[in-house]
């Protein structure tokens, strides 16, 4: 299976360049047969003008009536376009051009065999009659002296394109499509993959955090029905405050779980409701501040908001703050110092920060750290536990209020994250 999607890319890709030269072959031939066409045509056309400017020759001597093989040896003895008016070659040519398809602008000459002109077009440069198209008006067994038609046509070297424009911009615009289509599967295939390898990650996570619990838990329980513990009230106290804490934790990551499937069905119900920001702020840090003193860290608050009143709804915007504040604790490997500042900024939004001096992030980890189910490598942070969902929350909810989030960090220094909120009036 693994070296399948490999194969596919490369049999693909060398189909697409396969069709891009068999497509670029059937041009160049087409371009061939166009030019081989005009040729045709051009060949065509001057012996139809030999032939038309021999009978006007002639009809002008009043000799119709002739067999063909009197009229063979009398145009032998006697064709000179001489005989003919400049009208008459003038209009011949330009007949017989048109009747072949040759529509350009041309210029003309008939030279003598002395080279004189005894016709020639005002644009006919002499100079230039090597190159041009040329027909003996003589038939090859002529006593006459032999004369020669030059034609100089305006040819446009761009025409044949023109004309062919469509079939070579049809061809670019379905050869654009194959390889969209292609970078566009190749893409999903790629998303697939990942989103297995992440599946597979979250499972892993979760059993990982739901299993400490349980044995926690089933280890409490077997304790309690020890005989000598069951006597002992304290022992007891303890144990079953220890099922109560773990049965707490579990609960905490189903409900993440849950938030995290609630957005996925884009189920975000608020209720919204006027929230002193440093209340909640207050309570949320409250409930923290044990775990960080644990780690013998620090969190100060600098409430500067004059104004702190947003519409919010309650629950969420808790989570919000707590599992920015979650983080800072959790991403820290020195004591964590963590800050959270309120700041009222003039266009009437409400900034708040909550900086600490953790493990920081990188670039790359900065640019992804709001993706469902992201987690950066916590190098030797292994303790470290979560599913990656907490800031995809974080964003999705900050993003229903019409607020802003942003993050700043440097690796091995901290993190700075902002959530600017709209606030209301007061009263
Ligand atoms: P979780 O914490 O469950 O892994 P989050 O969505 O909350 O998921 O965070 C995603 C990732 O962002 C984390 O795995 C971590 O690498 C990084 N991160 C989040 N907050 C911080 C922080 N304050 N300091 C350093 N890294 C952080």
């Amino acid at each position: 299976m693994k070296k399948v999607f490999p194969l596919i890319v490369v049999l693909i890709t060398l189909s697409v360049i396969g069709i891009l030269f068999i497509q670029m072959s059937w041009i160049n031939n087409a371009l061939k047969l166009k030019r081989e066409e005009f040729q045709h045509e051009i060949e065509n056309a001057l012996i139809q003008i030999k032939d038309d400017l021999q009978s006007k020759f002639i009809d002008n001597k009043t000799l119709i009536m002739l067999t063909k093989g009197a009229r063979e040896s009398f145009l032998r003895d006697n064709f000179t376009t001489q005989k003919l008016s400049e009208e008459e070659v003038r209009q011949i040519i330009d007949k017989d051009l048109r009747r072949n398809n040759i529509k350009l602008p041309y210029e003309y000459t008939i030279l003598n065999i002395f080279q004189t002109p005894l016709f020639i077009s005002p644009g006919f440069k002499l100079q230039e009659s090597a190159s041009a198209y040329q027909k003996d008006l003589n038939n090859p067994d002529s006593d006459m002296n032999q004369e020669k038609l030059y034609i100089s046509i305006n040819e446009d070297k761009n025409l044949i394109f023109r004309e062919m424009g469509w079939m070579i911009a049809a061809s670019i615009v379905f050869t654009c499509i194959i390889i969209m289509a292609f970078a566009v599967t190749v893409r999903t295939l790629f998303n697939q993959k990942k989103l297995s390898e992440i599946k597979s990650d979250f499972i892993n996570n979760m059993t990982h955090e739901l299993k400490t619990p349980l044995a926690t838990i089933s280890l409490a329980i077997d304790a309690l029905t020890n005989e000598k513990v069951i006597h002992d009230a304290d022992k007891i106290k303890i144990y079953s405050s220890m099922i109560k804490e773990e049965n707490k934790r579990m609960n905490k990551q189903v409900e993440k779980i849950l938030q995290a499937a609630r957005l996925e069905k884009e189920e975000i119900k608020l209720n919204l409701q006027k929230l002193d920001v440093h209340q909640i702020i207050a309570k949320v840090t409250d409930n923290i501040s044990l775990q960080v003193q644990e780690k013998n860290g620090g969190l100060s608050l600098k409430l500067n908001a004059t104004n702190p009143i947003i519409e919010a709804d309650e629950v969420h915007f808790s989570n919000i703050i707590f599992n920015l504040l979650d983080n800072a604790m959790k991403y820290s490997t020195a004591a964590p110092q963590i800050i959270v500042e309120t700041l009222n900024t003039g266009n009437g939004m409400l900034s708040i920060k909550i900086k600490d001096n953790g493990i920081g992030m990188d670039k790359e980890t900065l640019s992804r750290i709001f993706e469902k189910f992201y987690r950066a490598h916590t190098g030797n942070l292994h303790n470290v536990k979560g599913f990656g969902l907490g800031l995809s929350y974080v964003k999705a909810i900050v993003e229903a209020h019409e607020g802003k989030i942003r993050v700043e960090s440097t690796p091995g220094k901290g993190s700075i994250f902002t959530v600017i909120l709209p606030t209301v009036e007061k009263a």
